[in-house]
């Protein structure tokens, strides 16, 4: 199937990424957000994220500007996907919201329409359950930032069809990313391995095993992680790892994806990580400097 439109759900951190990387493809974008201040400030870091490419030399300027005139913004759901060819939805993870703006799509979107989700968590099966079209529904997890990392996580749910799959992956590639192509289990891949790493790294903490540094010193130095597990979880949000590891915890109903209680008092005492300023580091507003948080109490 030849995919030219896309309309893209979300205009947040994913939502903007995702719509960059399709605009500089030459694909026509319409980007979709219910907040107006949202698109407004993913056009600013889409061009600035472009900026800094064309500095570098990896775009031309004639490129940027053509990337950004591949963009469009509109604030409903069914008018951003009257003529799409492909769907991403990229919105806030929450499984209640996706299901009702799935259902959106479906009626809006053209019956040929292919309609992938960006969740990091909710099934696919689910999500395509509530379209008249779960052979067109399919995981298209970028990974974060989405101009620069290369992986996509393809996901197919239960009635996903293999010419979905194999024009998502077709797809993919032509935006200069790598595809693997897992099946609709809880946290997939990428997220049923590396929480419970993390999970075991708050243990460590938790159990009075090592420090926070030492952990992520270990955990850098010793496997060569770009990141230790503490400083990543706080990177993420501590409330989206306590909520992947719920998802793992009930969709295997295994004790070994137990939250560890350190997590769920962080996120209930609202130490969310980067973005809340304080996780297991302290961070300074508008700035990637960090310190061992000092008034860290387990
Ligand atoms: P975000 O909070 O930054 O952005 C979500 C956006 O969705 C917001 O701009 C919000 O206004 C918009 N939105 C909410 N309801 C909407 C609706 N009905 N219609 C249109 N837009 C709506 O979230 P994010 O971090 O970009 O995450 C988006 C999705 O990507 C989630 O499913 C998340 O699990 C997944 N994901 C996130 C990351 C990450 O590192 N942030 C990585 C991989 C996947």
């Amino acid at each position: 199937m030849l995919i030219q439109n896309v309309a893209i759900i979300g205009a947040g951190t994913m939502g903007n990424g995702i719509a960059h990387v399709f605009a500089q493809y030459g694909f026509a974008v319409t980007l979709v957000d219910v907040q107006d201040q949202q698109l407004e400030k993913a056009i600013q870091t889409i061009a600035k994220n472009l900026d800094r490419q064309v500095s570098k030399g990896s775009i031309t300027e004639a490129i940027k500007t053509q990337t950004l005139q591949n963009i469009t913004t509109v604030n409903t759901v069914a008018t951003g996907v009257a003529t799409a060819d492909l769907v991403v939805e990229a919105a806030t993870e929450n499984s209640e919201l996706k299901l009702k703006i799935f259902q959106q799509i479906d009626e809006a979107a053209p019956l040929a329409a292919i309609l992938a989700t960006n969740t990091s968590s909710i099934s696919i099966t689910k999500i395509a359950a509530a379209t008249k079209r779960p052979d067109k529904v399919i995981g298209m997890h970028f990974m974060n930032p989405v101009p620069v990392m290369k992986l996509v996580e393809v996901i197919n749910g239960y009635a996903t069809t293999a010419d979905t799959t194999h024009t998502i992956v077709e797809l993919s590639k032509q935006l200069g990313k790598i595809p693997s192509v897992v099946n609709d289990y809880p946290g997939f891949i990428a997220n049923k391995v590396l929480m419970p790493m993390i999970n075991e790294a708050i243990y460590s903490l938790y159990e009075g095993i090592a420090d926070i540094e030492s952990i992520d010193t270990i955990m850098k130095l010793g496997m060569g992680h770009p990141m230790g597990p503490l400083q990543l979880a706080d990177f993420i949000g501590l409330d989206i790892c306590l909520s992947i590891m719920q998802v793992l915890y009930q969709g295997y109903g295994n004790p070994k994806y137990a939250p560890c209680p350190l997590l769920v008092n962080m996120v209930t005492a609202g130490k969310l990580g980067v973005k809340s300023g304080e996780g297991f580091y302290t961070y300074t507003p508008g700035s990637k400097a960090w310190v061992v948080s000092s008034n860290f109490n387990k």
